[in-house]
């Protein structure tokens, strides 16, 4: 078994969701420790050509050589940025997307926490500004872990107990993977005091709620855009929600791939590492550097893809990981 595999028990025991499950076990079964011992094993190779000429030090790298080498370290610099490319699903899995709901007060912020969540956990209630603190919930949506936090709300002339929760509101926003926007559909577009320039966030979702009480026509180019219908009191526009959620974090490399990998950050500072070294080392061939320095760009990305499955000397590391392990699990 080999680091990654190891890992992978890990986020077996911890998975909280369908797709943090599969991920794991196709990471058990050892998908991406194969991947990095290809990458490791293509870099020695290069490495071997890069060092043969170390051993004769009259000849620099001819320039065909050389070009051809630039074009295996491109290849390899590639596959490590594919890999990099999942650390993204990787954190969702593992930590949940975090999502914020905010809105003013009385629009039904609170009603769709719970509704998403299926029972009442937030507190309710027809006068506005009760939901003062921050209140998370884990819940599941098409297989992938949400950490929905319930907000103070955006106002402005708030009190001062009220401006904790609103500072908190603002920091929760700035790392959310989904904002939900909740607006009251039924009133006219004017009337709505929405949070200057959400709408061009990643992951930024406009809810129209009480759709019961009919939309307003002004919000009709918002629908356009994919704002969502939503009807908390009848529970009305809830699957098209959840696929927004969804469609919001889960996209790009590797989504919808039955061979799902999503590397964890350790795995992401090995492979971020081996990716600078990697555009160092092609620089230096560039330039015509000796063989040596181009050698030893190579042998640190070597490591440090290495690392990942536990190559290389990884003492530290491993006390780090099994540190996590808890006897008797
Ligand atoms: P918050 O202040 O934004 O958290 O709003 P709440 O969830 O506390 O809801 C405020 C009021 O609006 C409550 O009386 C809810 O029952 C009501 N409400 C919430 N969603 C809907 C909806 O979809 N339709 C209607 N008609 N009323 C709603």
């Amino acid at each position: 078994m080999d680091l990654t595999q190891a890992e992978a028990v890990m986020d077996l025991i911890h998975a909280q969701s369908e797709m943090a499950l599969k991920a794991a076990t196709q990471q058990l079964e050892g998908r991406l420790g194969k991947e990095s011992e290809h990458l490791r094993a293509d870099l020695i190779e290069l490495l071997a050509h890069v060092e043969a000429y170390i051993d004769f030090p009259d000849e620099d790298i001819d320039p065909d050589t050389g070009a051809a080498m630039q074009k295996r370290l491109a290849s390899i610099h590639l596959r490590v940025g594919s890999l990099l490319d999942t650390a993204h699903h990787g954190r969702i899995l593992r930590s949940g997307a975090r999502t914020v709901i905010c809105g003013e007060p009385n629009v039904g912020k609170s009603s769709l926490l719970n509704l998403l969540s299926g029972f009442d956990r937030a507190i309710v209630s027809a006068e506005a500004g009760t939901t003062r603190d921050t209140i998370e919930e884990v819940l599941h949506i098409h297989g992938l872990p949400f950490v929905l936090v319930d907000t103070a709300g955006i106002r402005e002339g708030a009190g001062s107990i009220e401006q904790s929760g609103i500072d908190r509101t603002n920091r929760e926003m700035a790392r959310a993977d989904v904002i939900l926007e909740v607006v009251d559909g039924s009133l006219p577009r004017d009337a709505a005091r929405r949070v200057p320039g959400l709408e061009d966030r990643r992951g930024y979702l406009l809810i129209l709620n009480k759709s019961d009480l009919g939309l307003h026509p002004s919000w009709l180019p918002d629908v356009e855009r994919g704002a969502i219908l939503l009807s908390c009191e009848n529970q009305e526009g809830l699957d098209p929600l959840r696929a927004a959620m969804r469609d919001a974090v889960w996209t790009g490399a590797g989504a919808g791939n039955s061979q799902m990998v999503a590397i964890n950050a350790r795995h992401q500072a090995c492979f971020q590492r081996a990716a600078e070294s990697l555009v160092h080392g092609a620089a230096a061939l560039k330039r015509g550097e000796a063989p040596e320095f181009v050698a030893v760009f190579l042998r640190e990305a070597m490591e440090a893809v290495g690392e990942v499955t536990g190559r290389v000397d990884v003492e530290e590391i491993l006390g780090a990981i099994f540190s996590r392990f808890c006897i008797g699990k």
